[in-house]
């Protein structure tokens, strides 16, 4: 069965045609922001890799600024206009873009930078993530530039075998940085979403776009980062388990839908109970950990430097 047809199968696919999102992806930003408040005093914004343009329509609506450009949205392909939102056409990757953007923000910094950038998959893992962390590491590149103290910095990243370099990096610019799966996220998808807030630059820190922010030309042993250098960051599921399951099927009648969900909720909420009961002792630890994983470590990496 081709991916068409099973995105149409898919609820959150369908929720968005009903409620007139773009996209499925809409539900992840609004899943990270029951979780993490990330619109909260929020006025201005940039959302990178936002073809066709449903996290800039979450972003238009939920954020409080006013008038065009309050939303910079930026894609390598053209979107529909959609209100209060400036439209940049190019590629995050290359410098004329970044600047485009940086220029947008001079004297005015943005309190949000949101990057939900995807590459044509290969099914080659390595060169995926890859692909994946260069999208990532510009948009953080432009986040520096634009980022107001105290902002925030959403993106994609595949949780692949170098992703604790990302969070080493992450962890550079930001004192808070977590790793969150919203519950519209299918569950098969290597995506997760780096959620990083207080942006707090290390003194005497000059952003510069000529320099890329770390060399993917790296030493394969630096990257497997060990004891005091090894970031853990927490891992957090957004969306409980009445948010429809981004991997089940659901019957076609929308109407039914939430309906449906708090019965799917309610039918694995007595299963983990059933299973607890039978297994109590060692059950206990994992009902926890079915409910949210968070693994906390603060170690820094004294070595990488911006
Ligand atoms: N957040 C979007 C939404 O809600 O509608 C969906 C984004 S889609 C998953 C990924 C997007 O990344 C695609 O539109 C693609 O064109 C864009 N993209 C991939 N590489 C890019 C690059 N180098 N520069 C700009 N956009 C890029």
């Amino acid at each position: 069965m081709g991916r068409t047809s099973k995105d149409k199968r898919d609820v959150y696919y369908r929720l968005a045609k009903e409620n007139g999102w773009r996209a499925r992806s809409a539900f992840k930003l609004l899943q990270l922001d029951e979780e993490f408040q990330l619109f909260q005093g929020v006025t201005r914004a940039v959302d990178l890799c936002a073809a066709p343009g449903s996290w800039s329509q979450v972003l238009s609506q939920k954020i409080g600024g006013q008038g065009s450009g309050h939303v910079v949205a930026v894609d390598l392909q053209a979107m529909a206009p959609l209100p209060g939102v400036l439209q940049i056409q190019g590629d995050i990757t290359q410098l004329s873009t970044a600047k485009e953007i940086i220029q947008h923000f001079e004297g005015c910094p943005a309190d949000l930078v949101v990057c939900d950038g995807a590459p044509d998959v290969t099914g080659l893992h390595d060169v995926d993530e890859y692909m994946q962390a260069q999208l990532l590491l510009a948009a953080l590149n432009i986040a520096t530039h634009v980022l107001k103290p105290g902002g925030c910095f959403v993106a994609k990243i595949f949780r692949g075998r170098d992703v604790t370099l990302i969070y080493s990096q992450l962890r550079v610019f930001f004192s808070s940085v977590l790793c969150a799966k919203p519950r519209s996220s299918r569950n098969s998808s290597i995506e997760a979403f780096a959620v990083c807030k207080g942006y707090d630059p290390p003194e005497g820190f000059l952003p510069d776009l000529t320099k890329p922010l770390l060399d993917h030309s790296y030493d394969p042993d630096f990257n497997q980062l060990d004891g005091p250098t090894r970031i853990i960051v927490p891992f957090v599921t957004c969306g409980d388990l009445s948010a429809y399951d981004s991997d089940r099927s659901y019957p076609l009648d929308v109407s039914a839908l939430s309906t449906v969900g708090w019965m799917g909720g309610a039918v694995l909420c007595s299963q983990v109970l059933t299973m607890c009961v039978r297994t109590l002792p060692m059950c206990v630890p994992a009902a926890r950990g079915w409910f949210r994983i968070q693994v906390h470590s603060t170690h820094a990496a004294p070595h990488l430097t911006a």
